[in-house]
């Protein structure tokens, strides 16, 4: 990939270039000559750290290129449920993966079950070494020196997710986490619950009391000083 679309910056393989080399632009692969310009956002430059990944020559960025789909799969919150179409197609053969209907995010209860290892979102409710030992468990084929490659890599990338402030992944910070992240001493923390205050601006149903067994209490951002 070594064209820049001269509209959008979008980088391109030269064959797919369908400007001149002065005037370089994608078509429909990008913004169809500065039509779509500005409706879609620029993607924000990749974190150092995974940048380092991708390019470097080292043996853990290599390894980690390799099997790059086993990390990506690894630190997914969700599992993709679809209803798989398994006839062969029209001239033979099986089709590869053919679906039909809709394409859902299975996330499924946030805590794993009792004896069952906790797979995508449960993972992020453990402390970020307990996540990568779990990530690596699933990728473990008995050669130890790939299981330490594991493990290292889960944990920078996870710690990777937390400094890039990935909403997703920040809004799973245990608590512990989150009072290292925002130096206050633990001591100096308390929570107040004030369970007759109502606020004559909220849906009332929302002050109903929990149905379920999970209590979970929202931290805000900024800590009060008293
Ligand atoms: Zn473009």
């Amino acid at each position: 990939m070594d064209l820049v679309c001269s509209y959008c910056n979008t980088i391109g393989f030269s064959a797919e270039n369908l400007g001149t080399q002065r005037n370089v632009h994608f078509g429909v692969k990008c913004c169809n000559k500065g039509k779509v310009h500005g409706s879609i956002p620029l993607l924000p430059n990749i974190p150092a750290s995974l940048h380092h990944l991708y390019t470097s020559p080292d043996s853990l960025s290599e390894y980690f290129r390799k099997n790059i789909r086993k990390f990506n799969s690894g630190l997914c919150m969700a599992s993709m449920v679809v209803k798989e179409e398994t006839r062969s197609t029209r001239h033979g053969g099986i089709a590869s993966f053919t679906i039909k209907g809709q394409i859902f995010c299975g996330i499924g209860s946030i805590q794993n079950a009792a004896g069952c290892t906790p797979k995508f979102i449960q993972t992020y409710f453990f402390d970020t070494d307990e996540q990568a030992i779990i990530r690596s468990a699933f990728l473990d084929i008995g050669n130890p020196e790939d299981n330490i490659r594991n493990h290292t890599l889960f944990q920078r990338l996870h710690e990777m997710l937390l400094n890039c402030q990935n909403t997703y992944i920040t809004s799973f910070l245990s608590i512990h986490e989150y009072i290292q992240r925002i130096e206050v001493p633990p001591d100096n923390l308390r929570i107040s619950i004030h369970a007759d205050i109502r606020s004559s601006a909220e849906h009332s149903g929302r002050y109903n009391l929990p149905q379920g067994s999970e209590v979970a209490i929202l931290m805000p951002n900024v800590v009060a000083s008293s």
